[in-house]
């Protein structure tokens, strides 16, 4: 056995900027594709689209000036010649490639100008006899400044020093028909001539599958330590009172659906263990959650304990804000306000009521966990629309929370880092309830969310007309106008959603404006207002307010209404080029409509051409009301990242299984890990181990 290579520093930190800290993860950081440098074509063989490897001599070789300097070759074999071309180059390079040099040189085929050419192939000088390589030869991600040859010496070197050792018993893989781990690992670093590229290029040769199950493994492994250590914290016993939380469904103006009960049954059990609960509540636009964190709250305040419930925007905070004050203050309570617009004064004074205790419900934007901030006795983090959220953010909410139980002023936030593992026992935690309308496919819930317990509203209340959608072109916004107007004039509210511009803010702000302009002079009969991110608080509250109340009819504005915002009167959502805009966003935009008893419209207004990916957005929006259905073909469409938000991280993510296409080995990884921990607890740890070593922890947030 070799030893072990010396690795510079300047390549430690590329190192780490590809996840590699340890040199066991080298041997798992495992090739991206591979290059078939084990037999030359013909050049008059190659066709555009292919990727091949051709020998010839350079017949002539220049640097063009037009439209950029870029070094030209003619490469002859001796059936063709093919051009091979380099935008940036060397010096060396061009010495290389200077007339007469025979070169073997491998790339992408694509007809350019002057017929069949390579654009920056890679290039070897060679003569008659050098060898073809008798494997593939993998190609790894890499970084900047970090060579393929670099990072294959040093992966070869782990190879040939490390310990390969099975993390899993024998009869475990038997039984699961999977391949040994060295076998495996040896065999997609250096696959052997006679494998078949198309096998590794798809990722099912057995190889890989050995490798995706591991993975998939280390994942419920340690989403199930999650869950189990969670159970080993403490947290308060918030149990059921039947106080507050019963006089408040009396005197809401609606019964509760089964649905509501349902959930709220499930969060009230497990606020009543001594353990933190974190329960994601999944319910579509609509489907009634925060009277659901509502009685949650109650549950933990009536046990004198205090609750806060945090949104992603102002508006929507404020929204909250104002409809829990009504529903509350008939029981005495009045909840407090915090943003991050507050007068300094008033921030000082809101959070001086929450370190006192004075407050019991604070309601508000991530201004609440800022550090000037610190609660009395928190029972109960409430979270909605989760999914917006930074994890970060939400660990500082859950930190804050803590309470040291053993001292006798447990007034201060708990500076220590979440990721302790061996809590002191008397240090308390909140329960933590999580809201998202963003449903999570089966398969995702079964991988990133294995380690939360879900709880789904699957009913809206009753009296709801489901909202049409209609797709509109961009030519027939006269109509689009005229619908405007009718709905209108009829006594309805309108909203209209101003394009979003990723690129620039400011960009954004301008089309926000001119869009006002120009509908307050289509509309003279109408009394229109505007809201956008920018605004000042108190002005984006009395817009809200002045929309709420009817006195405005037609609202422009930004995506800042996408969450949560509600007004049942308001029965037409126009959405202006919705094309820029992702599955989930344009479900909760249309979300916004069909509040109450009234027809509702959604209009998709889009311009012209659509990008493929668009227009398959735009069909599933158009052909489908249900969140669910929507969020199982967002995740076909764009992957797990997109979906997962705030709760992924670059350390979170598969690299190398798809929870879709794997999902038979996701199957066959949750069995293995009952098995594991039942059975071989050791493996399981060494698993973890090799999978997971400098992982972050990314899951309890
Ligand atoms: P979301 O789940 O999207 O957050 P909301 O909590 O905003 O939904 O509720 C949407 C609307 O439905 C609100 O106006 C709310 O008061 C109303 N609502 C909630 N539950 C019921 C119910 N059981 N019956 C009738 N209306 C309800
Ligand atoms: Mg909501």
């Amino acid at each position: 056995m070799s030893t072990p290579q010396k690795i510079l520093p300047a390549t430690l930190g590329k190192l780490a900027k590809l996840g590699i800290h340890h040199r066991t993860d080298l041997l798992l950081h495992l090739p991206l594709r591979y290059e078939d440098e084990t037999h030359l074509a013909p050049i008059d063989t190659v066709q555009p689209g292919m990727n091949a490897q051709v020998q010839g001599v350079i017949k002539h070789s220049e640097i063009t000036f037009r439209p950029r300097r870029t070094l030209v070759c003619r490469l002859q074999d001796s059936g063709g010649e093919l051009y091979l071309r380099f935008l940036n180059f060397y010096p060396s390079q061009q010495k290389q490639l200077a007339e007469g040099r025979q070169i073997r040189a491998i790339g992408e085929v694509r007809m350019g100008y002057y017929g069949l050419e390579m654009v920056h192939p890679k290039c070897r000088a060679v003569d008659d006899d050098t060898p073809l390589q008798q494997s593939l030869t993998p190609v790894y991600p890499t970084t900047a400044g970090l060579s393929q040859a670099v990072l294959g010496k040093l992966i070869a070197n782990a190879l040939a020093t490390l310990p390969l050792a099975d993390t899993l018993p024998d009869a475990l893989l038997q039984k699961m028909k999977l391949a040994g781990f060295a076998d495996c690992v040896r065999l997609l670093h250096n696959p052997p001539p006679d494998v078949s590229a198309g096998s590794l290029e798809q990722r099912n040769h057995a190889a890989w599958r050995r490798i995706k199950f591991d993975e998939l493994l280390a994942q419920q492994l340690s989403m199930r330590a999650h869950h189990r250590e969670r159970g080993k914290r403490a947290a308060p016993e918030l149990a059921p009172q039947h106080r507050l939380t019963a006089r408040l469904v009396k005197d809401l103006p609606f019964a509760l659906t089964g649905a509501q009960q349902k959930v709220y049954g499930e969060i009230s059990r497990d606020l009543a263990q001594p353990h933190p609960m974190q329960r994601l509540l999944l319910g579509d636009v609509g489907s009634g959650k925060t009277v659901v964190a509502a009685l949650a709250a109650l549950q933990a305040i009536e046990n004198g304990y205090q609750a806060a419930f945090m949104a992603p925007t102002e508006i929507l905070a404020e929204q909250h804000y104002l409809k829990l004050r009504d529903w509350l203050a008939p029981l005495g309570i009045a909840p407090v306000w915090l943003s991050g617009s507050l007068k300094k004064k008033e921030k000082q004074l809101a959070a001086e009521c929450i370190a006192s205790g004075e407050t019991l419900l604070a309601i508000g934007t991530h201004a609440l966990f800022q550090e000037q901030v610190s609660f009395h006795k928190l029972g109960l983090a409430i979270v909605d629309e989760q999914h917006k959220f930074g994890v970060q953010q939400r660990l500082a909410l859950r930190n804050k929370g803590k309470i040291d139980v053993g001292r006798a002023s447990a007034r201060h936030a708990c500076p220590e880092p979440v990721e302790a593992v061996g809590l002191k026992p008397d240090l308390q935690e909140p329960h933590q309830l999580m809201m998202s309308a963003t449903p999570i496919p089966r398969t995702l819930a079964m991988s990133y969310y294995a380690d939360l317990d879900v709880s789904v509203i699957d009913e809206l209340p009753p009296g709801r007309t489901p909202v049409v959608t209609k797709l509109v072109s961009d030519a027939r916004r006269d109509e689009v106008f005229a619908r405007v107007r009718s709905a209108c004039m009829g006594g309805r509210q309108a909203y209209w959603v101003c394009p979003l511009i990723d690129e620039s803010e400011a960009l954004q702000l301008q089309t926000v404006l001119e869009t006002f302009q120009l509908l307050t002079q289509t509309f003279p009969e109408l009394r229109v207002g505007l809201a956008h991110g920018r605004l000042d608080s108190a002005e984006k509250a009395r817009v809200m307010a002045a929309f709420k109340a009817g006195e405005l009819q037609l609202l422009v504005a930004t995506t800042v209404i996408e969450v949560g915002v509600d007004v049942p009167n308001a029965s037409l959502m126009v959405i202006d080029h919705a094309e820029r805009m992702g599955l989930a966003q344009l479900h909760q935009l249309r979300g916004r409509v069909g509040r109450g008893a009234a027809q509702s419209l959604c209009v998709l207004l889009y311009q012209q051409p659509l990008s493929e990916l668009a227009r398959a957005r735009l069909k599933i929006v158009f052909e489908s009301n249900d969140g669910f259905a929507i969020a199982q073909q967002d995740l076909q469409l764009r992957g797990p990242g997109e979906l997962l938000g705030a709760r992924q991280s670059g350390a979170a993510m598969l690299r190398f299984a798809d929870i879709d296409a794997d999902e038979d080995l996701l199957n066959l990884a949750r069995q293995a890990a009952d098995e594991l921990l039942r059975d071989f607890p050791d493996a399981a740890q060494k698993h973890l181990q090799r999978w997971m070593a400098n992982k972050h922890d990314y899951l309890r947030a």
